[in-house]
Formats: structure tokens, C-alpha cells, sequence
């Protein structure tokens, strides 16, 4: 049998789950517009390296659990493999698989030199103490080391995981190699290398790309009702951001429930709420709404900042905004995107809405390997210019050849990492 045959067998019986499936179908619709050959859509369509491996982790009560743990890388043709680190009850192979995939659109569609990867441990992480958190990390770690480096894959933080589990992850790593390695990671505190405006790059980058849509649809952002599902770092950020830019935040939601005010919101108290508590469990303002009664809400932009697959058939025909912002990866589903379209409700997919964090991931690890930082006004001066002219392309592609933002923005990355592909030419 041909090898080409075994190629697709293999692939969907390793990687298969909802969400890889969506980013392979997500992939072959673009394909057709991205001017690559067979040979690179097909090499494209599976990771370049998946590695499993199990994280032994004394508890604090004495008792041994062993974590289940995974980082996909999908391509280096453009440089080092970059993604976040996720600690979440539902990580799987697959679901790194596709995020990794999404990760080399997303960073090929900006024009960062670096290709998609992706990881995390399947555990709760509310369960775990911090000591146990730091256990896990540092031996998370340790199984990766052959296959991290600078300028191999670059971690960063994802779902539950944050500036410290960077900083154990960096202090791991640098203890092996004998001398501090800031660049081993991004999104690490500001004390051991870390840029300022990362913490607030990913969430701020998402209002900065809404910002761009409302001037291209000619609305003004300052009137716009906003609801923001997900109130963490992309979520509360987001939400902040829009308030400090005029637009109304009618409500919020956490893993706990959303909260809803038709007046308007008092984003920052709510912040340090959940800071304090957290979660938003608890806060008595505003009129408490479910998760799913939460993305129903009548109001101008939606912002989808909490999890994957959260507009899906069921949901996408009641849904009562006008334009929609993906700051969480993969939050609707095929179905809904279909269903969205012939409503007329406009996604702004997530590979272009939520790139503010690896951009400035991007500068961080720039800055790190040449020791020289730089000012947040010219980081932010720097993203704001990198997510306009990603949004440019992409509404550019999207206006020619009649298709939706989704498939414009990854036929932007897809073109990039194709061209690249055919420039090296396929080793031996
Ligand atoms: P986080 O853990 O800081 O926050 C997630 C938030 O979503 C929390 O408030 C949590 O309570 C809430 N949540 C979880 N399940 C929910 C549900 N069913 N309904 C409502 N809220 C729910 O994580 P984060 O870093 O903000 O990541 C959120 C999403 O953004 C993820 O999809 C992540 O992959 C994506 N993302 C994050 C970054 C980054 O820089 N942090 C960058 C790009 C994309």
C-alpha cells in the first residue's frame, strides 16, 4: 500500500476528536482559496510531532496521582513552535491537535516567524493546592526537555495556568541547562524577564480588533453593548478595555454563572472580585443569568473569552447580537458558523481576535534573547499596528473572494506557511 494511504488512518485515529475535526474542516474550506499544492495541504493537515507523557506528582496528603500530559507541535517550517500550556479537565491529544493547528495560522497570519503548537495536563486544577500546582508544573517540565528549547517550542499560558506556572516552568528548564533561559517561555512575571502588556495583550488585542470592525462597519465602539462570556485573563481584560473605551458592558460569566445589568456593569470592582474570590461566585450586583441565557442577551458585540464550542447549532439561531469576537480558541461550531452566515452575524475568528497574546508573546521573547526591553506604549504602539494590518488582510481577502472572515483569516495563514513549504522543498 502507498504511503499516502496510511497517512489519513493514522491521523484520524490519533487525533480524532470534535475540535481537530473542526480545524481539519475549517482547513480544507480554505484550502481552495490558498493557492498551495496537494503535497503541502496534505502535509499540513497533521501535527509534526504529538508526545504523550505521564507526570507522576506526590499530593499534599502523601497519596502519588499520575497526570496525564501532551504538547503537539504542527509546524516548524517557519520557525520555533509557540502555544500555551492548558490545565483543564478535558485536555486531549486531539484537542492539542487542533489548537496546535490553529496556532500556526494564527501565527503565520500575523507574520510572526513561528509555527503552532500546543499542550496541557489533564487534571482539575481547582482541585490542586498551589504546592501541588508547582509539582506538577516542574514535572511537566522535566518530561518535556528534549523537545522545548528556545528556539525549538516555546511555552506560554493558557486556560489555568498563568504568570507563576511560567516561572516554574522557566526555573526548571534554566536548572537543567545550568544559567537563567528567560526566552524558554512567554507570559512569565516581569522580575525574571517577562514584557510588560502581556498580561493584558491578549484581551486588549481582542477590543483592538473590535475597534478596527466597528470602523470598518461603521459603527462607533463607545455605543456598542457589549456581553463577555468568560471573565478571566482574555475575558476580564476584554471587558475592562471596553469600558475604558466608552462601550457599555451589559454583562459577564464565569465558570460560576453570569451576571447581567441592562445599565452597565461595574467592570473593575467585579475584577477584583473575582481576583479576590476567585471566580464571580458570589458578587450580589447586577440580575445572576445562566452560562447559555448569557449568550442569548440582546446587545451589539458578543465576546466569546471562556472555551471552545460554546455557539453551536442549538444556541446559534436564538442568539441576539450583531457582531460576534472570538477571544476564546474553537467557540463555535461548524454548524453554527453556517448558521451565523445566513443570519448575517459577522465572526471575527479567533485565529485573527485573540493573536494580541502570542504577538506580544513574539515581543517578549524577542526582547529576552537580546536583553533590551522596551516601553509598554511602544509594545501596544507595535500590536495595535500588527492586528490592523492582519485585520486589513484578512477583510481584503474576505471582500474578493466573497467569503466569510473565518476563511480569510486562515487562508492569510495558510498562504504564508505554504509559500514557505514550497521554499525549502520536502526533506530528503
Ligand atoms: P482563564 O482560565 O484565565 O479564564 C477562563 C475563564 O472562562 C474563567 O473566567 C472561567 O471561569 C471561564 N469559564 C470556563 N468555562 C466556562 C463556561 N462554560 N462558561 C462561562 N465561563 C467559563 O483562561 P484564558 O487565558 O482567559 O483563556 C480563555 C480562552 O482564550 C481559551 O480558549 C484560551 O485558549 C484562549 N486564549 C487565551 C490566551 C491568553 O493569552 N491567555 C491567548 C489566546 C487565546
Amino acid at each position: 500500500m502507498a504511503s499516502t494511504e496510511h497517512a489519513p488512518s493514522f491521523a484520524h485515529l490519533e487525533f480524532d476528536t470534535p475540535l481537530y475535526r473542526t480545524a481539519v474542516a475549517q482547513f480544507d474550506q480554505a484550502v481552495p482559496y490558498s493557492e498551495i499544492t496537494d503535497g503541502v495541504a496534505e502535509r499540513l493537515r497533521y501535527p509534526e510531532r504529538a508526545i504523550i507523557v505521564s507526570c507522576p506528582v506526590r499530593l499534599d496528603d502523601g497519596r502519588r496521582v499520575v497526570f496525564p500530559g501532551y504538547r503537539v507541535q504542527h509546524s516548524s517550517v517557519l520557525g520555533p513552535t509557540k502555544g500555551g500550556v492548558r490545565y483543564d479537565a478535558h485536555v486531549s491529544l486531539g484537542e492539542c491537535a487542533a489548537l496546535a493547528v490553529w496556532m500556526t495560522w494564527k501565527c503565520a497570519l500575523l507574520r510572526l516567524p513561528y509555527g503552532g503548537a500546543k499542550g496541557g495536563v489533564r487534571c482539575d486544577p481547582r482541585a490542586l493546592s498551589q504546592p501541588e500546582l508547582e509539582r506538577l508544573t516542574r514535572r511537566f517540565t522535566s518530561e518535556l526537555l528534549p523537545f522545548i528549547g528556545p528556539q525549538e517550542d516555546i511555552p506560554a499560558p493558557d486556560m489555568a495556568t498563568n504568570e507563576q506556572v511560567m516561572a516554574w516552568m522557566m526555573d526548571t528548564y534554566s536548572m537543567q541547562r545550568g544559567h537563567a533561559v528567560p526566552e524558554i517561555v512567554t507570559g512569565k512575571p516581569i522580575s525574571i524577564g517577562g514584557s510588560v502588556f502581556r498580561h493584558e495583550a491578549t484581551g486588549a488585542g481582542v477590543v483592538m480588533v473590535v475597534a478596527r470592525a466597528c470602523e470598518r462597519l461603521g459603527w462607533r465602539l463607545s455605543e456598542q453593548r457589549c456581553v463577555v462570556q468568560g471573565f478571566g485573563n482574555v475575558g476580564g481584560i476584554a471587558a475592562q478595555e471596553l469600558v475604558d473605551r466608552g462601550a457599555t458592558v451589559l454583562a459577564v460569566s464565569d465558570v460560576s454563572g453570569g451576571v447581567w445589568d441592562p445599565d452597565g456593569l461595574d467592570v473593575p470592582t467585579m475584577s477584583q472580585y473575582a481576583l479576590e474570590h476567585g471566580s464571580l461566585e458570589g458578587w450580589e450586583g447586577g440580575t445572576r443569568v445562566g452560562n447559555e441565557e448569557l449568550l442569548e442577551l440582546e446587545c451589539d458585540v458578543l465576546v466569546l473569552a471562556a472555551r471552545e464550542n460554546q455557539v453551536h447549532a442549538d444556541n446559534a439561531p436564538r442568539l441576539r447580537c450583531r457582531l460576534i469576537a472570538e477571544g476564546a480558541n474553537g467557540p463555535t461550531s461548524l454548524e453554527a458558523d453556517a448558521i451565523l452566515r445566513e443570519r448575517g452575524i459577522p465572526i471575527l475568528p479567533d485565529i485573527l481576535t485573540n493573536a494580541g497574546g502570542v504577538t506580544v508573546s513574539y515581543f517578549e521573547w524577542v526582547q529576552d534573547l537580546g536583553r533590551l526591553f522596551w516601553g509598554r506604549d511602544e509594545i501596544r504602539a507595535k500590536l495595535a499596528e500588527k492586528l490592523n494590518d492582519a485585520f486589513d488582510r484578512v477583510w481584503e481577502i474576505g471582500g474578493e473572494k466573497e467569503i466569510p472572515l473565518r476563511t480569510a483569516a486562515l487562508v492569510a495563514g495558510i498562504r504564508e506557511v505554504g509559500a514557505a513549504l514550497d521554499a525549502r522543498g520536502l526533506y530528503p
